[in-house]
């Protein structure tokens, strides 16, 4: 069995430059959003979000000031520019880490592994063919992926999240 090749860590910031963070593992996943919700705040059709164990995510220069909008993500941005450099959902806590694909310096090293509400995707926006998609939200398969998201929400003492999150509200 071939051996996967070594991670090449991940690193990125914000719109100045003075926060710069690095992602030390891979990401458990790489998703697009479709929904109204992920259109408004990213003023696009769509919204690409990796996650990542927040313990994963090193802050390498600046110092991310939290940001909790009303009856919204929690956001960690840079004190100088504003950029929201990542966001924690309210159904999973701080253990969990959302990073903009495009917050890195190679983001086009991570295509979505699965797409969620297709139901308001924007009809020029073609998805690539076998690619797993959802008119809303879905399993996307991955056994990883949910055995790493239960493992940091276990440590955080978060367990309940797990449930709440499979349930549906997530990822809007
Ligand atoms: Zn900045
Ligand atoms: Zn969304």
């Amino acid at each position: 069995m071939d051996a996967d090749p070594p991670f090449v860590p991940l690193a990125g910031g914000c719109r100045c430059g003075q926060v710069r963070f690095r992602l030390e593992t891979p990401p458990i996943i790489t998703h697009c959003c479709h929904c109204h919700l992920c259109q408004k705040t990213s003023g696009a059709p769509f919204r690409v979000n990796l996650m990542i164990e927040t313990e994963r995510l090193s802050v390498l220069d600046g110092e991310p000031r939290p940001f909790q909008g009303a009856n919204s993500h929690k956001t960690f941005r840079c004190p100088a520019c504003g950029l929201s450099v990542w966001s924690h959902h309210p159904h999973l806590g701080e253990a969990i880490a959302f990073v903009g694909v495009g917050m890195l310096d190679e983001g086009e090293r991570l295509a979505p592994e699965v797409h969620y509400f297709t139901r308001s995707k924007h009809p020029w926006v073609v998805l690539p063919p076998g690619v797993t998609a959802f008119e809303a939200l879905g399993d996307p398969g991955k056994a990883e992926a949910r055995a790493r998201i239960e493992a940091a929400l276990a440590k955080a003492g978060a367990g309940g999240a797990m449930r709440a999150w499979t349930r549906g509200g997530a990822p809007d």
